[in-house]
């Protein structure tokens, strides 16, 4: 899948920012039909967000996305996983090699993403701010979102489309932090400052209103896990895999069992912490 969009600025002063979705393909249960990696162009200059796999074919495509004219000026990952970053540090040496200068490569967490530099608060392009980093954990501690002029947000993990994400406490993932990283986007969506989603994986959600009912249905679904498990524990299910079976149900298939019980684990921590 490759999409191409582009909506005028709801600002005057926003610069006008081309957002490029090209697919990687790594279908899976966790990826559901491939990472999704974007590039970012404001007429001088580009920006790759989430690179994805370390997949030559896909990275020979977003390194032709983002040429054309444009100055490679940095790549950025929203978080950890390899599925979004472990092509990271290869394409920034392919841009830098293209370009004859340096490409950065951005990461919350340097130790986690090696090569990588401490995130900017914003991304700058000639006409202005053309994205705003925002720090978002819960799916895992350096999860963040992109805030591209016009409203538009890259989501990372943080929310996706058309399936709910896993806490990873394992990456310092905290299903606390998550419904805080939740009410700040939800927050930001009434305001009228998110006007679609463009997430990891899966598709788009492409107006105001889908971008805030996918937000309010994130948050009511943690909601209704944590009574879940709430009701379970009173009723003396105690052990992980009988909450397993309890809360999910006897047919969770093999490859989901791991990240439910992720999920689990961060739910019962944010018990724990007395919520
Ligand atoms: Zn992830």
């Amino acid at each position: 899948m490759e999409g191409r969009e582009q909506d005028p600025p709801t600002d005057p002063e926003e610069p006008r920012v081309e957002l490029i979705a090209v697919r990687a393909d790594n279908p899976g249960p966790m990826t559901l039909d491939g990472t999704v990696s974007y590039v970012l162009r404001d007429g001088e200059q580009a920006w790759v967000v989430d690179p994805g796999p370390k997949d030559p074919e896909h990275l020979a495509e977003l390194l032709l996305r983002s040429g054309d004219g444009a100055r490679p000026a940095g790549v950025l990952v929203t978080h950890r996983h390899a599925d979004h970053s472990a092509g990271a540090a290869t394409l920034s040496r392919q841009l830098a090699a293209r370009s004859g200068r340096e490409v950065p490569l951005w990461a919350a967490d340097q130790s986690a993403v090696p090569g990588s530099r401490p995130l900017p608060a914003a991304l700058m392009g000639g006409g202005g701010v053309v994205a705003h980093v925002v720090h978002l954990p819960g799916h895992t501690a350096d999860s963040v979102g992109l805030l591209v002029a016009g409203g538009r947000l890259l989501s990372g993990d943080t929310l996706l489309g058309g399936s709910s994400t896993v806490i990873v406490p394992e990456d310092g993932g905290s299903l606390t932090d998550y419904l805080q990283s939740l009410a700040i986007l939800r927050a930001m969506a009434i305001d009228g400052r998110i006007g679609s989603i463009h997430p990891g994986h899966g598709p788009a959600l492409e107006s105001p209103l889908d971008a805030l009912a996918a937000i309010e249905q994130a948050i009511a679904h943690r909601h209704e896990r944590i009574e879940q498990v709430r009701r379970a524990r009173t009723a003396g299910v105690l052990t992980l895999d009988r909450l397993l079976r309890s809360v999910y149900g006897p047919d969770l298939p093999e490859p989901l069992r791991e990240p439910a019980r992720w999920n689990l684990r961060a739910t019962l921590d944010h018990l724990a912490e007395g919520h």
